[in-house]
């Protein structure tokens, strides 16, 4: 049977994979939602199929049509993307049952490491430190207040099953404790599916840096560094960069040594990143693992020279990793801006909408994975990421220059977007030092620093 993907996602990453398979020779199959029907991904791809209605569910969370139309386009591969279906073990058990390659890793695994806060005790076991909380998932509010209560105020109540910055709340006082626990048990059910939630210490303005791990069949593990996320608005991303302004080399050992001991305490395959955060004093906590292709990998491509989607293909494929951590050499710095269709003069509300007029940048070591065109429709269902422009200089101070270029370049017409913020974010003069933290956007919005 000859090689055949079918990319169950959209948007810029579809467009990222259905590229990464044509330079492999692979043929791939594009799933598409009513509303997605003009998206690039559908021009872009050797064959595409509608999956189902716009809302999420009815499509790229529709397993059975999704696995009825990788049978029916005779594939035998599933790349999940980001976000929709990439993690859900379900999913990735059919698929198997189906005889399909489900790229990422086996659904014991996604089902082990996906859920948060056993994901955590697999990290204790590891001995990486994590954030102080409550032992795996607290089974009511009364429990959960006496934790609370010992670990000190305030404190994060999560999701295990929580993703993209949802999930999550704070708990300032004991007195709003009962009630915050209650819609966050609530929300969770609703959102993810699974109203277990863990508690964590809040950590006063940390750093985030992730770790980008690659894993084949045959236990080969490597690291490949570090990325900055930490500037994040609602605890989602919105720059990254790697390296790390932060980290030295003494640390960032720590971390890809952190990373590739939690990896191995699992067997992990496939691609995945161990996210920590990161206090003033270099002291490192786990937080999470994403057992996915990450939205920010393309800054780790640029620094190491690797292209983690093909590699993830590959391994799928049953293929050994061509490298060893030896020869992994990060050079050069790379910063990667995500631009959404949102307001951010009223609190990064989305905007959807008609794109009017489009002009994109370009030039040397500007990147840019977008699925959106002139005269695109911006669909109101889906996240609001229309583009990632990532930039590649041999200093920071390069990338930097050029990441402005390229925002002042950018021109979308029609919709409210961040353009213009992330340009004035590129001048601030405590990200230009490279000193920032998780509420770096916060203070910003807070003073009216910033538009
Ligand atoms: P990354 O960690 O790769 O930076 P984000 O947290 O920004 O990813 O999430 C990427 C996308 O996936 C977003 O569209 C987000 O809404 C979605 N996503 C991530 N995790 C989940 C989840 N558990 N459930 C639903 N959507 C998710
Ligand atoms: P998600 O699955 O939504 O990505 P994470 O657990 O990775 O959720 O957390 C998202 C963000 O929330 C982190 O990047 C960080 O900014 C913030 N965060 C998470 N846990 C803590 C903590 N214990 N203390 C402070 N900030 C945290
Ligand atoms: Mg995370």
């Amino acid at each position: 049977m000859q090689n055949k993907v079918l990319i169950a996602n959209r948007g810029e990453i579809a467009v990222r994979i259905i590229r990464a398979c044509k330079e492999l020779g692979i043929p791939c199959v594009a799933v598409y939602s009513t509303a997605d029907k003009e998206s690039l991904h559908v021009k872009f791809a050797d064959e595409a199929i509608c999956i189902g209605g716009p809302k999420s569910k009815d499509s790229y969370l529709n397993m059975n049509n999704i696995i009825s139309a990788a049978i029916a386009t005779g594939c035998n591969a599933i790349h999940p993307g980001y976000g929709f279906l990439s993690e859900n073990e379900k999913f990735a058990e059919i698929v198997k049952k189906c005889n399909i390659k489900f790229i990422g890793p086996n659904h014991e695994l996604i089902s082990k490491v996906g859920n948060k806060a056993m994901a955590k005790q697999i990290a204790k076991m590891a001995y990486v430190p994590v954030v102080e909380g409550s032992d795996g998932v607290v089974k009511d509010a009364n429990s959960g207040l006496k934790i609370a209560n010992s670990i000190g105020y305030p404190i994060l109540i999560k999701a295990v099953n929580g993703g993209g910055g949802k999930g999550i709340s704070i708990v300032r006082s004991k007195a709003e404790f009962k009630k915050i626990f209650e819609t966050t048990c609530m929300e969770a059910e609703a959102n993810f599916g699974d109203k277990s939630v863990y508690i964590e210490k809040f950590i006063e303005n940390p750093r985030h840096i992730e770790v980008q791990i690659i894993a084949d069949a045959n236990g080969n593990i490597v690291h490949l560094g570090e990325r900055d996320c930490s500037v994040q608005r609602r605890n989602q991303k919105l720059v990254e960069e790697a390296p790390s302004p932060f980290v030295n080399n003494t640390l960032r050992k720590k971390l890809g040594q952190a990373a590739i001991n939690i990896a191995k305490q699992v067997n992990y395959e496939s691609v995945g990143t161990i996210e920590f955060i990161v206090d003033k004093s270099g002291n490192f906590y786990f937080i999470e693992m994403n057992t996915r292709l990450q939205v920010e990998h393309p800054v780790t491509e640029f620094v190491t020279g690797i292209d983690i989607v093909k590699e993830q293909i590959k391994i799928a494929y049953g293929q050994e990793l061509s490298f060893k951590q030896e020869d992994i050499i990060l050079k050069g710095h790379a910063i990667e801006c995500r631009i959404n269709a949102e307001d951010p003069t009223n609190y990064f509300c989305p905007s959807p909408g008609m794109i009017k007029n489009l002009v994109l940048p370009g030039g040397n070591g500007i990147r840019l994975d977008t699925h959106i065109y002139s005269n695109y429709q911006v669909p109101p269902y889906y996240d609001s990421m229309l583009a990632k422009v990532i930039v590649y200089g041999s200093t920071r101070k390069e990338a930097l220059r050029k990441m402005r270029c390229a925002l002042e370049e950018f021109i979308i017409e029609g919709i409210k977007t961040n353009v213009e913020f992330q340009y004035i974010l590129m001048h601030n003069k405590d990200f230009v030092r490279g000193v920032y933290d998780t509420s770096f956007i916060n203070h910003f919005i807070e003073t009216g620093k910033v538009i």
